[in-house]
């Protein structure tokens, strides 16, 4: 250390207290990184790596970005999941005596990135901190860029990870003991790029959180935030604080207030549900086109987009608070014109809670405040056109929407029109505006005009006709005379330059003018710099005002969105029972009907209740539409408590308290499990946490493993499901076994349906309808041959289809069916050994046709190549 240069050691001082961070350090105009952080650095950011002499042997490893260029640069690291502390000059290095003093002012991270341009306006950058312990999870979530602020808590690290892809956090801050629990934290870091880090155990201290939090919010007990019955909570979120303060090092005057929540509240989506459900992105593609935001998101504003997303993240389950948003959406369709108003005046509103950050991070330009200018102007017709309605939640919206008009006014009188971005050079407060800077602005002009006159009087005097006053930022004013009349240059002409064709000259006269300039441009900008940062901060003392206003400014966004979308495509208003009955009628897929081109989305009933129809298993052939069915049920439902209007002819939606699914493979399947065992678990944590209150779609359990487990399986869940001491939760049931239509009659609560299609000779049509009733062929073969498999193979495989119906499991599984019928219980399982004999001889008798006929049942159209893959090797170990 102490051969170290001086600025060296200074630098060494300041990266040993931000070991985990990339620091940036201040030279002059550029940010210089050295050592590691420059080896690093120079490859993320692909710029040159250099070294400096640093008082040891080997030069440092030194890397430098311009300091005009810092975003860019900065955004790119953090979004790679890099902190970064930024060492800043803190003092005029005019005027520094010594090493001029630097501090670090900010450590970006993951989480707290506040770079608008790099984050996606209509998504949340979530920062989220996790306080595991024996009494729960505690979880708190922010946003710095928006200051909004959860907290909530668990009690086990299933409902955790529910959380975790309700937020989708960027980056996650944890206690130790969190790293330690069992969740697959690597899987969070490298699967889902989310930024994870441990805190220091003192962080979580339990009196220290509750210090912060009353410190912050300025109380003196907690009782009044809500957040006392959250003890683990309580935790989460004053780690949390604690760590913005160490990073941010600004007082965090935009997190007005916290939200603690129950996760009870909303309905509960496990995070398997909500990728299968496509709530916001596609499973295969992982974009919002083709997911139910998509047709959803018609909003005019980031803030609406945001909001519409976590509604979407978070259906609710009180009936209130959903007949509310309806009554919302329903007045703003009966005046479609007023609302179309509304949405023409949202269109140019800013996206104020990122712009209220930059306010009190103190990073607002001018331009910045004159586009909250003119997004405030929107505010007084807003009021007026909303004053025509009357119910509830439109009132409480005009309500809470402050016309803020001594901001609009404030602003509209300093700012000019056009301003530049950069807050240092002036030309950004309008005339008439301050006294003094007019006066300072008059000094310059006349001092200009001076110039003038004393360009000509010389030009005069000296006789020399081309003389001028010309002005660089080096040598300030100075008379410009060309070679040719050097002859001419009077005594008094003091020479300040010369060049190739010409001499540049000073006066007393000119000197004393140039300082009279200088002197007020130099006090103008310091002057403007001043009444700009005294604008910026009596807007930032108006915070709470303007961020109910963006609120309320975000609600009525997603209203007339979600009430256009309803017009457009023809929803309805949902009719909301608690008594468990879901009654749809002619209700369609929200997303297929809008991706299919013909305009030919045919429409299906549903009904599903807690008695007689508990259960529905469908069947049809591959491709008929059963996913389709499923899905659009589950989404309907979802919508209606969304409080959205449902694409149906009628819907009548008992309320439920959680939606399962179990579609397909997931990608999961990335974390190296088995098709089968992602299956298996996804059933398991239905059957234990599904209530009667569910609604559970589930897609041809038991398909990963032989015929006979598999459908022993399905048949298993069906009873568990519908034995209504043990569940009974209303359940689309989709299946190839058309063995389980058995079913229907040994159960009073279990029917079948069937999706029509119509032979036409050796093809089929889809119908798309359901039906009632099971299905009695799958018609494999016919879709093999409709997606292009050649002539030969399907005709073998018809061949194969005639001798294999000799050994129709069908039979024997009816044979079980009766048995267990006899006794007019609850169904025994099926004797263990009489189907694994079954099995045997099945297999045995025609091992290679089996192999065929399941080839011949693959979908190959939908195959990831993983399961191609997985599915090879089965066949192959069968052989
Ligand atoms: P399955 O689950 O039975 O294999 P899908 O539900 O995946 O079939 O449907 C296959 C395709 O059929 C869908 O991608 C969609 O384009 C079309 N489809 C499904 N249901 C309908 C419907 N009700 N109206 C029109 N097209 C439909």
């Amino acid at each position: 250390m102490a051969e170290l240069t001086p600025m060296m050691q200074k630098y060494m001082e300041t990266k040993e207290q931000y070991k985990d961070c990339i620091l940036f350090y201040r030279l002059g105009d550029f940010y210089e990184m050295f050592f590691d952080d420059a080896i690093v650095a120079s490859k993320e950011l692909e710029i040159a790596l250099t070294g400096k002499s640093c008082g040891l042997e080997e030069r440092a490893p030194m890397c430098g970005i311009p300091y005009h260029a810092v975003e860019t640069y900065l955004a790119r690291l953090v979004s790679r999941g890099y902190k970064v502390a930024i060492c800043e000059q803190v003092e005029d290095p005019k005027l520094a005596k010594g090493l001029v003093k630097r501090e670090v002012i900010r450590v970006v991270t993951p989480g707290t990135n506040l770079d608008v341009q790099s984050l996606e306006a209509s998504k949340n950058n979530y920062l989220m901190c996790i306080a595991y312990t024996s009494d729960g999870i505690g979880i708190s979530a922010a946003d710095v860029t928006t200051g909004d602020y959860y907290v909530t808590e668990v009690e086990d690290l299933r409902k955790l990870k529910d959380e975790l892809m309700k937020y989708e956090p960027s980056e996650i801050i944890c206690n130790e003991a969190f790293l330690v629990s069992g969740y697959d934290v690597e899987d969070l870091k490298s699967r889902l790029h989310m930024s994870v880090s441990s805190l220091e155990s003192h962080m979580f201290d339990d009196d220290g959180c509750r210090r912060i939090l009353m410190r912050h919010f300025k109380v003196n007990t907690l009782i009044g935030l809500g957040v006392e019955e959250f003890p683990t909570g309580i935790l989460a979120a004053g780690a949390l604080l604690q760590y913005l303060y160490d990073t941010q090092k600004t007082d965090l005057e935009h997190f007005t207030h916290i939200s603690p929540y129950l996760t009870s509240k909303y309905m509960l989506l496990d995070s398997s549900t909500r990728r299968n459900l496509e709530l916001t992105e596609t499973l295969r593609e992982k974009q919002k086109r083709g997911s139910l935001l998509w047709v959803l998101d018609k909003t005019k504003t980031a803030m609406g987009g945001r909001l519409l997303r976590n509604y979407i993240e978070q259906p609710l389950i009180d009936k209130e608070e959903m007949e509310k948003r309806l009554d919302a959406i329903q007045e703003l369709n009966q005046d479609s014109i007023s609302r179309d108003e509304i949405r023409e005046y949202l269109n140019p509103v800013y996206d104020l809670e990122r712009l209220l950050s930059k306010v009190t991070y103190k990073t607002a330009n001018p331009r910045d405040l004159i586009a909250f200018r003119n997004s405030l102007q929107m505010l007084p017709p807003i009021k007026t056109v909303l004053s025509g309605f009357q119910k509830e939640e439109l009132a409480a919206i005009r309500e809470e929407i402050d016309g803020l008009e001594d901001i609009y006014q404030l602003i509209d009188e300093a700012i000019v029109e056009e301003p530049p971005i950069s807050i240092r050079e002036g030309g950004m407060i309008k005339d008439q505006f301050d006294e003094t800077i007019d006066h300072l602005r008059a000094a310059k002009h006349d001092g200009k005009q001076w110039l003038v006159q004393l360009e000509e009087e010389d030009r005069e005097r000296t006789g020399i006709k081309n003389l001028k006053i010309k002005k660089n930022n080096v040598f300030g004013y100075f008379f410009e005379v060309t070679n040719s009349y050097k002859d001419l240059v009077p005594e008094d002409y003091i020479r300040k330059q010369t060049l190739a064709n010409a001499e540049r000259y000073t006066t007393p006269r000119l000197k004393e003018l140039e300082d009279t300039i200088l002197n007020a441009e130099d006090k103008l900008q310091t002057l403007e710099y001043d009444i700009f940062c005294r604008i910026r901060d009596t807007i930032a003392q108006e915070l709470v005002r303007i961020q109910n206003t963006a609120k309320a400014l975000a609600k009525l966004d997603v209203y007339a969105s979600l009430s256009l979308v309803s017009e457009r495509n023809h929803y309805v208003r949902p009719k909301l029972n608690e008594k468990g009955v879901i009654d749809i009628k002619d209700g369609r897929h929200p997303v297929v009907e809008q991706m299919i081109t013909n305009d030919m989305f045919i429409a299906n009933d549903t009904y599903l209740d807690n008695g007689s129809h508990c259960i529905s298993i469908i069947t049809g052939p591959n491709m008929a539409g059963k996913s389709t069915y499923m899905r659009q049920t589950a989404l309907i439902v979802l919508m209606a408590q969304i409080g959205c209007f449902v694409p149906a002819r009628s819907a009548n939606i008992g309320i439920v308290d959680r939606i399962f699914t179990r579609v397909g493979a997931s990608d999961d399947l990335a974390s190296g499990q088995s098709t089968f065992m992602v299956e298996m678990n996804e059933v398991a944590n239905i059957l234990r946490n599904a209530t009667s209150k569910s609604l559970l779609i589930l897609d041809e359990i038991g398909r990963g493993t032989s015929t006979f487990d598999g459908l022993s399986i399905a048949w298993a869940v069906i009873e568990h499901i519908s034995n209504r001491k043990l569940l009974g939760a209303k359940t689309l049931f989709a299946t190839h076994y058309h063995e389980l239509t058995e079913l229907e009659g040994k159960m009073n609560n279990v029917n079948n349906y069937c999706i029509a299609v119509k032979e036409c000779g050796d093809d089929i049509v889809f119908l798309r309808k359901i039906v009632k009733g099971g299905a009695d062929k799958s018609y494999g073969i016919q879709v093999a041959k409709l997606a292009g498999v050649p002539d030969m193979v399907i005709d073998r495989a018809k061949e194969i289809v005639e001798q294999l119906s000799d050994n129709d499991i069908t039979e024997k599984v009816q044979s079980i069916a009766i048995d267990n019928k006899g006794d007019g219980k609850a169904k025994k399982q099926p004797k263990y050994d009489e189907v694994d004999l079954a099995q045997m001889s099945l297999f045995d008798t025609v091992t290679d046709e089996d192999v065929l006929k399941e080839l011949m049942e693959i979908e190959v159209t939908t195959l990831t190549p993983l399961d191609a893959l997985n599915t090879l090797y089965r066949l192959q170990n069968k052989l």
